[in-house]
């Protein structure tokens, strides 16, 4: 990928190009959210202009519309995902409604006081609260596999923490607080050794490579759109079919049901069972519009250019100095989070800002890993394949400054 390759893609996504506190914006804030190309900005306009309407009732062409291009959507994301057909593919609010679902429904259904769910210590808390909440109904217990000191997770002590107790093997797969990249595959066979079902957070994996959930051999995977230049509110849970047809419904109401009477309510058939309500239709074809367009690009080629970028930031911050970086794992997706000295990460954030450039400070929804490191947040740039090397040279001049206004 050549720099003027870079900035071709990167001119399709228009809050790129504007100046913020007088500074053209360099945007490192991806973890939180990506960027949206305008293929997807048009996509929301264009549904909402001419194909307004309530899938999969209505008697009418608009209606009908509405349903093809949410249905087609499924199956887009079915594609995306490998998955073996777009039944598995529900549609949830985002990566937290999609483990809250699962903790709710297959959760309750399958855990008993003395079984144990494994998480690692660098979770989000979305992947930590709802599976606390299971076990104080259940009388299971949450166990975190350690992390390492540089970010890796401890994987001789996750193979002590297997025993047929486990139910859930719950982790993540790419950190949003270190980027460290997590081996899924390894950690799936071992959980299934066990019978223990996997749940893969992917909030922050999908943005930088495919995933094949059939090859992973995953049972629930779970992210976000807005994570994935779709919109917000869209996400997605993919289940195995025989797991997610042996579940209780999530929510209860209209579309969830084959037949409803006071006596008894049938429930309808996959996908449906779980998405109760008019769902988030221009979400569905704003995100699978993102993927159509992440479908025109060399993909492997961008990871690459990612690499790059971090590469390039952990040199600058060797020249810089005073630079504590949190999270130094050997497989790391494109994101740098760090200390600067003893300067509070909200100042350093601050200051950033005010030079035009994004960053994410605080403890980034992971407090007990923050609490390991016992530091109260880091400062994170997450890159995007739309940064560029004149982008992470932006943010150690930003530094520079911080540095000597902080320090
Ligand atoms: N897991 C990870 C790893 C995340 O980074 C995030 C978002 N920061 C989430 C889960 C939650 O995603 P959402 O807020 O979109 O539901």
């Amino acid at each position: 990928m050549t720099n003027a390759d870079i900035l071709r893609i990167r001119a399709d996504f228009p809050a790129l190009n504007q100046d913020v506190n007088g500074k053209p914006l360099v945007y490192l804030d991806n973890g939180a959210t990506t960027q949206k190309p305008q293929v997807v900005i048009d996509a929301l306009a264009h549904y909402y202009a001419y194909d307004n309407s309530n899938v999969h009732r209505g008697a009418h062409t608009l209606s009908d519309r509405a349903t093809q291009a949410f249905e087609g959507a499924r199956v887009t994301l079915q594609q995306f995902l490998n998955a073996k057909k777009s039944e598995e593919i529900v549609w949830t609010r985002g990566t937290t409604e999609s483990i809250n679902l699962v903790a709710s429904t297959w959760g309750r259904q399958n855990l008993t006081a003395g079984d144990e769910i494994l998480v690692t210590g660098m979770e989000h808390h979305s992947n930590i609260v709802p599976w606390q909440m299971l076990c104080e109904q259940t009388g299971s217990k949450l166990r975190p596999i350690p992390v390492k000191e540089n970010g890796e997770l401890d994987m001789d002590a996750f193979a002590t923490m297997l025993s047929d107790k486990v139910k859930l093997v719950s982790v993540v797969h790419v950190s949003n607080a270190l980027g460290t990249i997590n081996p899924v595959e390894t950690i799936i066979k071992m959980a299934h050794e066990v019978g223990a079902k996997v749940l893969v957070d992917g909030a922050q994996a999908v943005s930088h490579w495919n995933v094949d959930v059939q090859a992973l051999g995953v049972d629930f995977y779970a992210f976000s759109g807005h994570k994935l230049f779709g919109p917000t509110g869209i996400g997605v849970l993919y289940g195995k079919e025989d797991l997610l047809n042996a579940m209780p419904p999530y929510q209860g109401g209209g579309e969830m049901i084959a037949h409803c009477s006071f006596e008894k309510t049938t429930y309808n058939v996959l996908p449906y069972k779980f998405e109760a309500g008019t769902p988030n239709i221009a979400g569905a074809i704003g995100l699978a519009a993102a993927i159509d367009y992440l479908n025109t690009l060399d993909r492997v080629a961008l990871a690459k250019h990612e690499d790059s970028l971090l590469l390039k930031a952990n040199e600058l911050a060797e020249q810089l100095g005073d630079i504590r970086r949190i999270g130094t794992a050997a497989k790391k997706a494109s994101v740098f989070s760090f200390l600067l000295a003893n300067a509070h990460p909200g100042d350093v954030g601050t200051l950033l800002d005010q030079q035009g450039i994004a960053v994410r400070t605080g403890h980034h929804c992971a407090m007990p890993l923050m609490d390991q490191y016992a530091i109260p947040g880091t400062v994170r740039a997450s890159f995007s394949f739309y940064n560029t090397l004149d982008d992470v040279e932006r943010l150690f001049t930003g530094l520079e400054k911080a540095k000597m206004f902080l320090l």
